[in-house]
């Protein structure tokens, strides 16, 4: 388990922060031949005062790191392809497509 908490408890108005909670998280981890679960623990801290609050931020999505790599490089190249899908219910398909 991993826990995540504010460096400092002290709320900038000068009152000490108080914790009222926290979010968990569990990020599934593979190495050859072994699953584990990595569960991440992000407190939350409130100032009774002026009602601040103060919690870890989530890790970054990945869809975040992927845009950063996509647009780190000045050539970016893509391929579409269509597919038939199949419509909820309908029994027919559509043409989709694939973006990579
Ligand atoms: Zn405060």
């Amino acid at each position: 388990m991993i826990h995540h908490e504010p460096d400092n408890t002290h709320c900038p108005c000068g009152c000490a922060l108080k914790r009222i909670g926290e979010d968990v998280s569990e990020k599934l981890d593979y190495t050859p031949g072994v699953f584990t679960v990595e569960r991440h623990v992000r407190g939350k801290w409130v100032c009774d005062d002026c009602e601040t609050l103060i919690q870890a931020p989530v890790p970054q999505p990945l869809v975040d790191a992927l845009r950063d790599v996509v647009l780190g490089h000045q050539v970016i190249h893509a391929d579409e392809t269509p597919v038939q899908m199949l419509a909820p219910g309908s029994k027919k398909t559509h043409r989709s497509y694939v973006w990579a």
